[in-house]
């Protein structure tokens, strides 16, 4: 039977890039190392994390003035270098609250500075994204933090808010690599990588070079993203067999056609499981607003809320795994991130239509 995990993250990674570091594992290119073993400042390592950056930008286009970090921490650990690090001397940040993510970036934020909340879905139960006309910004903000994707919630960015000079800092933990997007339009771009790019253990930044290197009094040396900078990522020992694998992930990437193919699949991954859900004469039900609805976690109600423990069984002897939605919203959750293949929201679907239909 074959496996089809829908985790938010730690998520599915692509079969191919498994296998690939599993035939390297205990002897990577005939240097009789595991990736595991060789040290940061070897020839080898060196060159896998220089590819990997190299891959990276080549990917997403990235202007040769932005800096490319490989960091640990996680997202979260952002949520608090992004003010110490982008204030510049500023004293307020506005930030935008789309859901779970949004909330504790701004609760860390406040440790640092006054946040401007510029708008809220909290009263729509973070089911859409507010309009941008409705967003109260403030001019003097040193930047302005939004979430493209609530990967609890389900909401995703179609579009790309204009902040004019307030450089734009975007937390795309769940959809980075998704998706083509403009690099040059963000002052700062930060991702896990445990959901679109790699395994846990690794954070990806990617910052204008003008944006560093002003940090607030008393930041320490490893949250200051110029002491990465200037290093390579190597000002100490950076988490070197995630950044590989992530290479793989790069690799996998380019030799499908890079992002713009992906971002078809990821389409018609997405359009299938939404049809399936819309289509079902209300026995599923996504609370989503039609215009705001991500690609990657796609949360849906049961009618009856006591099928869900036959749903989530009944998948799971399927093969269809880590469906139960987030505690805080109920339901299911499906994360069809970039390694999820088409085959596996197809038998997804299949299996929906058949539970519909036997329980209505
Ligand atoms: C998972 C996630 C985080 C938290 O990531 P950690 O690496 O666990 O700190 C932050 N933001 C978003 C959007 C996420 O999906």
């Amino acid at each position: 039977m074959t496996i089809y995990n829908f985790s938010a993250g730690p998520a599915v990674l692509p079969k191919e890039v498994l296998q690939q570091a599993q035939a390297e594992m205990v002897d990577w290119h005939g240097s009789g190392m595991s990736v595991m073993e060789m040290s940061h400042r070897g020839k080898e390592y060196m060159g896998i994390q220089a590819q990997a950056e190299a891959d990276l930008r080549e990917l997403l286009a990235i202007p040769a003035n932005y800096k490319v970090l490989f960091l640990q921490g996680g997202a979260s650990q952002q949520f608090a270098m992004i003010p110490m690090n982008l204030l510049r001397g500023k004293t307020t940040a506005d930030y935008l609250n789309t859901g779970e993510w949004s909330k504790k970036a701004i609760s860390e934020a406040k440790k640092f500075c006054s946040v401007n909340v510029v708008a809220t879905g909290a009263e729509q139960n973070f089911s859409s994204i507010p309009a941008f006309d409705s967003w109260k910004r403030n001019a003097d903000a040193a930047y302005l933090h939004f979430t493209p994707n609530e990967t609890i919630g389900g909401v995703e960015f179609n579009w790309l808010p204009e902040t004019g000079s307030v450089p734009l800092v975007a937390d795309m933990s769940s959809n980075i690599l998704s998706r083509v997007i403009d690099v040059s339009k963000y002052g700062l771009i930060y991702a896990g990588a445990q959901k679109n790019i790699g395994p846990a253990g690794l954070a990806v930044v990617i910052v204008r070079e003008d944006l560093i290197g002003q940090t607030l009094a008393g930041t320490p040396t490893l949250l200051d993203y110029k002491t990465h900078a200037d290093n390579e990522s190597m000002y100490n020992t950076p988490p070197t067999y995630g950044i590989y694998i992530a290479g793989l992930v790069f690799q996998w990437l380019k030799k499908n056609g890079g992002i713009a193919a992906m971002e078809q699949t990821n389409i018609a991954k997405a359009g299938l499981l939404y049809a399936a859900i819309d289509q079902s004469n209300g026995f599923y039900r996504c609370p989503v607003a039609l215009s705001d609805r991500s690609r990657m976690n796609i949360p849906f109600t049961l009618k009856d809320a006591n099928l869900d423990g036959a749903f989530l069984k009944q998948a799971d002897a399927k093969g269809l795994l880590q469906l139960k939605g987030h505690r805080s919203v109920g339901g299911m959750r499906a994360s069809i991130y970039n390694a999820m293949p088409l085959a596996g929201v197809q038998t997804l679907v299949e299996f929906m239509n058949e539970f519909a239909s036997k329980n209505s």
